[in-house]
């Protein structure tokens, strides 16, 4: 088992315990001697930051990109790489109750373009991340799931052109391996690619297109100065005209616009050993990506080559030792796939989500500085999607306009609390889960 990082201490943080760091370099940049001033100063190397320096760089701005930890620290490496077009959480009811038909409408169909995006970006630009899109199958986990889950894909469909096709009990074994399901939606658009070497691809070209990136080097105070800001570091001061927050579920009072906006959550992923492709095939016939319904729920999927299993969602307490991470996540997975063991699992990682008080990502300016994120844990397509927005609105270009740009950016109530209130309210969920299949049993 990879738990223990190269200094032998237990963490799920080290590099050594992500599968998805196997045969994949750290990207290193460059080493060059800051400059006194850019146009813009990017801070956090993950999609969203990588992809805004990339975008502006090629329209010929000086673009410095601050990130504390190595590239693709955050949930940008630690991701399920799972792509699809990530509908808001509120559904079209709901939006539609807050937001009127036709605004909902657009909403919605920012996630069908965002997949449309990044099937095209990564094409034209010969990204090679992995992209298979193999489909998704959502396992309803009772009768009124499925109902639920249906109904909404109908009103996707009519107002957006989702395609989608319901799975019935008698077929459901030609997409998944697992019993625990009474039927399921599959969404045949979608798919998964390889994280880390989306964040690879993406700071080569960033960097290739002169955008100067720095690792190890955390963005310590921006202030506003004159007509832009400086930025303090450990070991120099820089002054930018725009500063971008990239930093999402890994922001901190030193960026407090972000931070007071999002409530970081973790989440756990675990990889399983070389399981051999007859047993992958078993437990997903077609190599879909699957997801379910329910509140605290688990997704899966084959690894790109797949040859393993993985496996993620808000499984287990991420401070605890990772033998004990193990055995909750394998307790947990249990419930969709019985015969996965403890020691079938050979790596387990965490990462954070932002998740924001209205469920819904933002891009908007507070205070003069540009916020990305709040991606509310599906961010792999809209954080690219929405990189170039902002690339658009900073360089002035056309099509930079989104149907979030009206709606402002909250402020997370009782922030200092949120942590503890997501994990008491992921147990409280977990808890009616429970109940509830158990009612419908
Ligand atoms: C376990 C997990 C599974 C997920 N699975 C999926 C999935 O299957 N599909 C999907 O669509 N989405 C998924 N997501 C969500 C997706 O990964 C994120 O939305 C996306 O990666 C966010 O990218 P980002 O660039 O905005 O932030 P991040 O990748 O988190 O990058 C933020 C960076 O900011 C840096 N930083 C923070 N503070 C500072 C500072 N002061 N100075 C300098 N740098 C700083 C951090 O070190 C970090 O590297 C998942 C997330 C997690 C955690």
């Amino acid at each position: 088992m990879r738990f223990r990082d190269e200094s032998g201490v237990q963490t799920s943080d080290s590099s050594s315990s992500n599968y998805w760091n196997l045969g994949v370099p750290d990207f290193v940049p460059v080493d060059r001697p800051l400059r006194a001033e850019y146009d813009v100063a990017v801070i956090g190397a993950g999609y969203s930051g990588l992809a805004v320096a990339w975008g502006l760089a090629r329209h010929g701005l000086s673009v410095l990109v601050l990130e504390e930890r190595s590239i693709g620290y955050g949930a940008s490496s630690r991701n399920g790489g799972m792509v699809g077009p990530s509908f808001h959480e509120l559904g079209m009811v709901g939006l539609t109750r807050k937001y009127g038909e036709e605004k909902t409408k657009s909403i919605m169909r920012t996630s069908v373009d965002a997949l449309a995006y990044c099937r095209e970006l990564f094409e034209k630009n010969q990204i090679d991340c992995d992209l298979q899109l193999t489909g998704r199958i959502r396992g309803a986990r009772s009768t009124a799931h499925l109902d639920a889950i249906v109904a909404e894909c109908a009103r996707l469909k009519a107002a957006v052109g989702l395609a989608y096709e319901v799975v019935s009990p008698s077929e459901l074994h030609l997409h998944t391996g697992s019993n625990a399901y009474v039927g399921g939606v599959l969404y045949p658009m979608d798919g998964g690619l390889h994280p880390k070497r989306l964040v690879n691809a993406l700071a080569t070209r960033a960097e290739a297109a002169g955008a100067q990136i720095c690792q190890l080097t955390p963005a310590c105070r921006i202030e506003k100065r004159g007509r832009g800001f400086q930025l303090s570091m450990p070991q120099a001061v820089v002054s930018a005209q725009q500063v971008v927050i990239a930093t999402n579920g890994y922001s901190d009072s030193r960026v407090p616009a972000m931070n007071n906006r999002i409530v970081p959550i973790d989440v756990s992923v675990a990889a399983t050993r070389p399981l051999g492709m007859d047993r992958v095939r078993a437990m997903s016939p077609r190599l879909h990506m699957h997801g379910e319904s329910g509140r605290v729920f688990i997704w899966s999927r084959p690894s790109p080559d797949h040859t393993r299993f993985i496996f993620g969602g808000r499984l287990s307490r991420p401070n605890a030792p990772l033998h004990v991470q193990c055995e909750q996540i394998a307790t947990a997975v249990q419930r969709i796939y019985p015969d996965v063991l403890p020691t079938d699992l050979e790596y387990v990682w965490n990462g954070k989500i932002a998740y924001t008080s209205d469920h819904a990502p933002h891009l908007n300016e507070v205070d003069g500085l540009w916020l990305i994120g709040g991606y509310c844990g599906s961010g792999v397509t809209r954080s690219l999607f929405f990189a170039d927005k902002l690339v658009r609105k900073i360089a002035r270009q056309p099509g930079g306009e989104t149907p979030f740009d009206d709606i402002a950016f909250p402020v997370m109530p009782f922030r200092r609390l949120a942590p503890l209130g997501a994990r008491i309210a992921t147990s409280y969920y977990g808890w009616l889960d429970q109940r509830d299949s158990k009612a419908s049993k």
